[in-house]
């Protein structure tokens, strides 16, 4: 650990805010697979990927090589709205464990929409009004993606069309409001609006829909939609790319400071503010510069990391977007109720898929009513209200911290606290009345998922 006194809130200046993000893929031996076209199984080319993506969005895709990518000054104006978020000493959490550990959190809550994405948010609404578009369109699942996008577009005068999860639509009336108020439209999917809906409809009566479904829903209706491009919050490279920001500013903070991490955890639904936080301390390890153990924490309720399959999958339950290689649970694959939204997607980001499937990082999956556990102690101890999502990090954090007191090791952890979870408090009212339950799936139950995925590998 630091001897320079370390200040309990690490605030870094408006200068420490990065000019640049930083690749990972640069670093990587093994690149990630390409995504493939479901028609001809062949990679996708930039002209196939031009009706769904914008054009500087799909070069940063296949862009395993540029280790350094400039911000344009447009979305670094924006960030300085919020960033740089601050690295925060978990004094009082410490205390509250009586461990020797250290641990330090990068809180990414800062912000309206209440969680990182809106650091990918910004450069996808950025590059679309760049390419002269109207607008976009996406998915949302609990909601914090399409809160993100909506204050993008708002700020570039963009339109936004967002299909909200039908049982997030309903559970979540004021999630949708946020979105509205940003000027952004919001439909619950599976909606009668696009073939692919309608076909989910007919298939599955009264289904309360998927991200998968919603996927499907956004894409149809971008490439229908004239001076429309989708967008994804997640699970992309070029999403990762834009979240590097969160470990760019983490470095900044621990050379500062002098803080050695030797643990860094992060929450893991498509990958991207995992990604974005291990992304340069992942470069050193990968450069064989220094060694770190990065933990990707999932719920064992969607276990696509410790579970799922390293295989070429659809991103999508309407199979219209290409296919991606990554750690997957089938694309069929509908996760119980669980209330960490944000963690429901059958597969994963196919960077962290080669990661995880090259030795260099490891995965563990939690049980929600512990997770709840973990975000109480948190929110009585650290102040912040965290959400569902990231409070699977901070499980984990607690855990490897409880394991420092038993053997007396002084580690320094850092975790990525994603964001705040006020509009979660049907989740938090059901773990207070004790009714909240832990369902994972029997293997029984994952081989349907599995049975979905393409024969293709
Ligand atoms: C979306 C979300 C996540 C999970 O998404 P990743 O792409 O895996 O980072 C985690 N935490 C919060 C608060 C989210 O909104």
């Amino acid at each position: 650990m630091s001897n320079i006194e370390v200040p309990y809130k690490i605030y870094l200046s408006e200068d420490d805010v990065p000019d640049s993000w930083y690749n990972v893929r640069a670093d990587m031996k093994n690149k990630p697979a390409p995504l493939l076209n479901p028609g001809t199984l062949q990679p996708m080319k930039f002209d196939e990927l031009r009706p769904v993506f914008c054009d500087e969005l799909i070069k940063q895709e296949f862009d395993n090589d540029t280790a350094y990518i400039k911000i344009p000054d447009e979305i670094k104006n924006f960030y300085m709205m919020y960033r740089p978020s601050p690295l925060i000493h978990a004094v009082f959490l410490e205390k509250a464990l009586k461990t020797p550990a250290h641990i330090f959190y990068k809180f990414e809550g800062n912000n309206t929409s209440g969680s990182h994405k809106l650091n990918s948010a910004i450069a996808q609404a950025y590059y679309a009004k760049k390419q002269g578009l109207k607008g976009v369109t996406t998915e949302t699942g609990a909601g914090q993606w399409g809160t993100a996008l909506a204050m993008a577009c708002a700020f570039f005068k963009l339109d936004c069309k967002v299909f909200m999860v039908k049982v997030s639509y309903e559970q979540k009336p004021f999630r949708r409001e946020v979105m509205r108020t940003y000027g952004a439209t919001v439909t619950p999917s599976p909606s009668m609006e696009t073939e692919a809906g309608r076909k989910i409809n007919e298939a599955h009566p009264g289904t309360t829909g998927s991200l998968g479904c919603a996927i499907s829903e956004a894409v149809e209706c971008a490439i229908k939609s004239e001076g429309y491009r989708y967008v994804l919050g997640s699970v992309l490279n070029q999403v990762l790319l834009h979240q590097s920001v969160i470990g760019l500013e983490t470095k900044k903070a621990c050379e500062k400071y002098n803080i050695q991490p030797d643990i860094i955890i992060g929450c893991a639904g498509g990958g991207s503010n995992l990604g974005g936080l291990i992304s340069p301390f992942m470069g050193e390890k990968l450069r064989g510069e220094k060694d770190y153990k990065f933990i990707a924490v999932e719920p064992a309720s969607c276990p696509s990391f410790t579970r799922g399959k390293f295989v070429y999958d659809f991103c999508d339950t309407g199979k219209i977007c290409p296919m991606a290689k990554m750690y997957t649970l089938g694309h069929d694959f509908i996760p119980s109720a669980n209330h960490a939204g944000g963690l429901r997607y059958h597969g994963m980001s196919s960077i962290l898929s080669q990661l995880y499937h090259d030795g260099f990082m490891e995965a563990r999956s939690v049980e929600q009513t512990k997770v709840f556990e973990a975000a109480e102690q948190f929110a009585r101890t650290e102040g912040i209200l965290p959400a569902p999502e990231s409070s699977h990090a901070i499980r984990v954090a607690i855990d490897e911290a409880i394991k420092c007191r038993e053997t007396g090791e002084e580690k320094t952890i850092i975790f990525g606290l994603t964001g705040t979870g006020y509009f979660d408090m049907k989740a938090y009212e059901q773990f207070n009345d004790k009714t909240m339950s832990d369902h994972i799936p029997t293997d029984e139950e994952l081989q349907k998922g599995f049975a979905s995925i393409p024969n293709v590998n």
